[in-house]
């Protein structure tokens, strides 16, 4: 598809603010822009919502909602959000795009966290979520990661010690290996952060918590639990801006059908539940995230995976408090998490499910091909060698290794436009599967002096109107409404008629057997509805239907 912006590089806040300002002045048919919300730094949360506006509101539309940075240094996620807008705008007269406008609304809030990503992004500070300290108030003692040498880049700091657990690799001066029981012989290190050493009582060295360490993907008010039992949690539910902003918006657009958290890294399609394991959620439901999760792998090569059951390495507890998990099983809605960036299949680690902690002869061969790797296609200069410093606590040290940021939690600028382009793709295909009201059939029957209309409402699309089982478990998605309206009078049936929900066809058992291929029809697709009516000939009626979810559709009838 083409585009207008380039994907060489990872927008600073002001670029983002400047493209989605200026997709408003140049497209305002297409374009409502607003701010969700002003962070503690003063930058405005933006959400974006596009859709043809010729054909109907955007709350008027089934809505799919994009958004990226709750972990603020993803930003190969924000990247993605904006390849997505830009590919809408920059495509929006093409037929297959503008047809996607004019049946459907997308939401993107491309920089929950735009704080965070911002310190991310012009400092050598790494941090999950934002720039503010948590859990303790000061800095704890041990290391705290800090560009020493001034190059840039928090890197690695080996230190020389008698009781150092690692050593120099004999294949590669740049890799360590980890000590023996009977090595006595030679150097060993400890390895570290770069940084300083709070609190250094000039003997031992420890790692120090994160200063930063709230996870805004922890602190949802779904299976939420505090800190000591969830890192990042925050000290309750929605504490955070950022975080009630988020639930905020999804409640209160109740049109948003599918929503699609943008992350990094590992490249993988994920799917809830995180808190609990897949088989005790609703098998129904679960087939959708295989089925549209099929299309992410198609487009992007990478495994559509349940949270619980298959990414969350063998032996670690449930996930608590996620975005995911509140979206699917307190809204109802379909929440995919895409995991940017697969760096570890690249160099020839793939995946394995469920995911199992690598011991310590499959980590040296991760990383050693991971620098064969950074070698072939980023340069020598991708790995800074092991580098003397003179540490003003330590002494002699040394810094080297790689800048963690571009290399495994985002991908090299130069692989950013492949990354975007296939899960821009994948958003293309998914959002077609969200439910849609059509209408055909409409018929007037004259009956004495009276008219019967009927018409039929069907859903062409593979999701119900209702979206997921869960939804309507939680008993949150409203009817289907039909409603005739016109200079007539109603002999019979109500003005307004409530017709429950639609079935997708995902809702239809398609099986092939010895005989040849069935459909095994459910709960309808599609309904009629019929009103019996009296009214001077040639008087016109419209005849409305709507669902909170899957938009509305409506027809003209002459009598
Ligand atoms: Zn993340």
């Amino acid at each position: 598809m083409k585009t207008t912006h380039t994907y060489d590089h990872f927008y600073l806040w002001h670029e983002i603010e400047a493209i989605l300002k200026g997709y408003e002045t140049d497209h305002p048919e297409l374009t409502t822009l607003t701010s969700l919300g002003k962070t503690a730094e003063g930058r405005d949360i933006w959400a974006i919502a596009v859709t043809d506006s010729a054909t109907g509101l955007p709350c008027e539309k089934p809505a799919y909602c994009v958004d990226a940075n709750i972990h603020a240094g993803e930003v190969t996620g924000s990247m993605c959000a904006m390849y997505l807008l830009d590919t809408l705008y920059t495509n929006c007269d093409a037929p297959e795009v503008r047809k996607i406008l004019q049946d459907y609304t997308f939401y993107v809030i491309p920089r929950i966290s735009p704080d965070g990503s911002e310190t991310y992004l012009t400092t050598p500070e790494m941090l999950r979520s934002v720039n503010k300290m948590y859990p303790f108030d000061d800095l704890q003692p041990g290391v705290q990661p800090m560009d020493l040498d001034g190059d840039g880049v928090i890197r690695r700091m080996r230190v020389k010690s008698p009781y150092g657990v690692w050593k120099i690799s004999a294949e590669d001066p740049r890799l360590m290996v980890k000590r023996g029981p009977d090595d006595v012989e030679g150097d060993f290190y400890n390895v570290f952060n770069e940084g300083m050493i709070e609190d250094f009582d000039g003997v031992w060295i420890k790692q120090a918590p994160n200063k930063w360490g709230n996870d805004f993907n922890r602190n949802f008010p779904f299976a939420w639990e505090p800190e000591v039992r969830q890192a990042g949690a925050g000290t309750y539910p929605l504490i955070h801006d950022e975080t009630k902003i988020m639930a905020d918006f999804i409640a209160d657009h109740k049109n948003i059908c599918c929503i699609l958290n943008m992350h990094t890294m590992g490249g993988f399609y994920l799917y809830p539940p995180g808190y609990k394991s897949g088989k005790e959620a609703v098998k129904s439901d679960m087939e959708l995230y295989k089925a549209l999760g099929k299309i992410g792998t198609e487009e992007s090569g990478y495994p559509a995976v349940n949270v619980r059951d298959e990414y969350v390495s063998t032996g670690a507890g449930p996930i608590r408090g996620l975005f995911d998990d509140f979206n699917h099983f307190a809204m109802g809605l379909i929440n995919f998490t895409i995991e940017c960036w697969d760096l570890y299949p690249r160099v020839g680690v793939p995946h394995t499910f469920p995911q199992k902690e690598k011991n310590d002869d499959e980590q040296y061969d991760q990383m050693k091909k991971v620098y064969q790797w950074a070698d072939e296609n980023l340069g020598a200069e991708a790995i800074k060698p092991w580098t003397t410093f003179n540490h003003p606590q330590l002494g002699e040290v040394e810094i080297g290794g790689y800048d963690y940021k571009t290399l495994v939690q985002n991908c090299p600028p130069k692989f950013l436009q492949q990354e975007v382009e296939k899960h821009g793709r994948f958003m293309l295909r998914a959002v077609k599967a969200m439910p849609r009201l059509e209408i055909r059939n409409v018929k007037t029957t004259p009956m004495g002096d009276a008219v019967k209309v009927e018409a039929c409402v069907y859903n062409p699309a593979f999701l119900a109107t209702y979206v997921t089982k869960e939804a309507l478990n939680l008993r949150i998605v409203g009817e289907l409404e039909a409603t005739l309206c016109g200079e007539a009078e109603i002999l019979e049936g109500k003005k307004t008629q409530l017709l429950g929900q639609l079935e997708g066809y995902s809702g239809i058992r398609a099986a092939s057997y010895m005989g040849g291929q069935t459909s095994m029809m459910g709960n309808p697709c599609e309904k009629k509805v019929s009103w019996i009516v009296k009214a001077q000939p040639g008087t016109e009626l419209t005849l409305s239907f709507k669902h909170p979810r899957a938009g509305k559709a409506s027809a003209k009838i002459t009598l």
